[in-house]
């Protein structure tokens, strides 16, 4: 019998099965799909010699979260890329404010308030590993929150209890630099105005700027394949096209799952998967307390996305210069624009003016694209529940003609684009239910001791012997691998 299965090969189920492996354990990770990975692969989805990033593409948490650094994927060929602008928010009227690494850039980049952007930008850097080590590790951390400080605790409540249009506004004076840790936040479901929305964006943009929007040589696979040789040098295996339908519960307790493949046993299952599927699908009801099912009932999931991978003749011709050098470019004019596109996706409807995340991995990376020509990655929020097979074209044609205002000239340069709108992602992945990027809301309701539901926030289940570590619990989205991380971590601690 095994001693630890996977449910998942994610960045969470590949980092859990990795801590598993390295702690002397025998594992095997399952996973539904043929293709390994989860959200973290890329593919040809264009045109041959285009390498496009099928989900995540871009990592300041990939190199700095401490389960990634842990696993040293360097030494198994992981080369990651930088750009010189790491997040550019640019606007029609000519303005943008761009998250530069070179914090004597940011007089020239932040749009007037630079100053101010550096304080923030020093503290954060000069304070990075204690801040991670606060947010990322197992609710609630006392020893890193007394490590942290009370100066900075202080610091970081001032960003906590803000929306993020709040503290913008009380930092910054002008309207594109306004915009910047709104437009990171909108990566989730929090709108600018949003009670206590001010964090998420806040932390994306500190990343930024210490760790930069990185991105893998070779593709989003890459980080994939690097942590699958970690963990088949430790001794760890993964089956692919195997879907797990079932959790084999005995007296409360986990001994194994059963696939399409048959009954598989094992000591401990570390499910990767998303937690209403876990509770509401792959257990007995018998089993499980009703206030969990009743609390999966009422789970709450982010926006859907709608995905639009170009393939292109050139470089996208962006009327600012920091658009054409950046790692990661967002679309959204102002506060109120961001606003108004936050209360049409919660109406149902379709956006007339997408907010948009604009990747350019080509620019960095020359591996992604023919001689000369380039990718571009690009996503919007939307309602989960849309009639897609009318609408997926009119919306790509949206998104085009917003691109296409920051840009004039880009359409000429599209030679190819694929569309994956939320039924698509869905289908491929199962935790990303209507498309939802963020193994639900990103609300502070569903946060810490309420992520995916309280009591059950520390990785245990209500199930002896059976843990959950995907992005349904803390900290959630992002290719940090802590949910993973920290789920093998109360495996192994309650195996001593
Ligand atoms: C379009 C998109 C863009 C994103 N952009 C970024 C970004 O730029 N940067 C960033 O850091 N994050 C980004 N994210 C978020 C990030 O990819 C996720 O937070 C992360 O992949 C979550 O990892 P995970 O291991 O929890 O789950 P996943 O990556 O979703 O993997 C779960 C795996 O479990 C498998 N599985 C589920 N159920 C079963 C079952 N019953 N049996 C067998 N296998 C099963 C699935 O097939 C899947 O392979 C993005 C996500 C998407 C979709």
């Amino acid at each position: 019998m095994l001693d630890a299965l996977v449910i998942g090969s994610g960045p969470n189920g590949l980092v859990a099965a990795n801590v598993l492996a390295r702690a002397g354990m025998s594992v095997r990770v399952l996973e539904q799909n043929t293709a390994i990975g989860g959200a973290v692969r890329s593919r040809e989805l264009t045109l041959p010699g285009f390498v496009h990033d099928v989900g995540a593409a871009f990592f300041p948490f990939a190199t700095s979260s401490p389960a990634m650094r842990s696993l040293d994927l360097g030494g198994v060929g992981l080369e990651w890329c930088k750009a010189e602008v790491e997040s550019a928010h640019p606007a029609l009227d000519g303005s943008c404010a761009s998250i530069v690494r070179n914090l004597d850039e940011l007089d020239r980049s932040f749009a007037g308030d630079g100053p101010e952007w550096r304080k923030v930008a020093a503290w954060v850097g000069k304070e990075r590993d204690k801040l991670l080590a606060l947010l990322l590790a197992p609710p609630v951390p006392l020893g890193a929150a007394w490590q942290f400080g009370a100066m900075n605790l202080l610091r970081l409540a001032e960003i906590g209890l803000s929306s993020g249009r709040g503290w913008s506004e009380r930092h910054f004076k002008s309207e594109a630099a306004r915009r910047v840790v709104p437009g990171l936040a909108l990566h989730t479901d929090i709108g600018p105005d949003d009670e206590l929305g001010a964090a998420v964006g806040f932390m994306l943009a500190a990343l930024a700027s210490c760790d930069g929007f990185a991105v893998p040589r070779g593709g989003t696979s890459s980080i994939t394949n690097a942590l699958v040789r970690r963990l088949e040098q430790q001794g760890g295996t993964v089956v692919s096209g195997c879907s797990v339908d079932e959790i084999l519960v005995r007296r409360g307790r986990a001994y194994g799952v059963r696939t399409t493949e048959g009954d598989i046993e094992a000591g401990v299952v570390v499910a990767d998967v998303a937690a209403p599927t876990l509770y509401l699908n792959m257990l007995p009801e018998a089993d499980l307390p009703s206030s969990v099912i009743a609390s999966m009932r009422r789970f709450h999931h982010g926006f859907g996305t709608f995905k639009v991978d170009f393939a292109l003749d050139g470089p996208v011709p962006w009327s600012h210069e920091d658009c054409a050098r950046a790692a990661v470019v967002h679309a959204g004019e102002s506060n109120a624009d961001l606003a108004r596109f936050v209360r049409e996706v919660r109406a149902g409807e379709l956006p007339e003016q997408p907010y948009l995340v604009l990747g350019q991995q080509s620019l960095i990376d020359d591996s992604r694209a023919p001689p000369g020509k380039h990718t571009l990655w690009c996503y919007s929020r939307v309602p989960s529940q849309r009639p897609w097979a009318n609408e997926r074209e009119l919306f790509a044609d949206r998104i085009e003609a917003r691109i296409e205002g920051l840009a004039p000239g880009f359409k000429r340069r599209v030679l190819a684009r694929h569309i994956t709108a939320p039924p698509d992602l869905a289908r491929t992945n199962p935790n990303l239910i209507g498309g939802d990027l963020g193994g639900g809301s990103a609300q502070i309701g569903q946060q810490l001791f309420f992520r995916p539901m309280f009591p059950y926030f520390r990785y245990r289940t209500p199930i002896a012997g059976l843990y959950l570590g995907s992005s349904y619990s803390h900290p959630g989205a992002g290719v940090h691998g802590m949910c993973g991380f920290n789920a093998a971590h109360a495996v192994l601690a309650d195996r001593s």
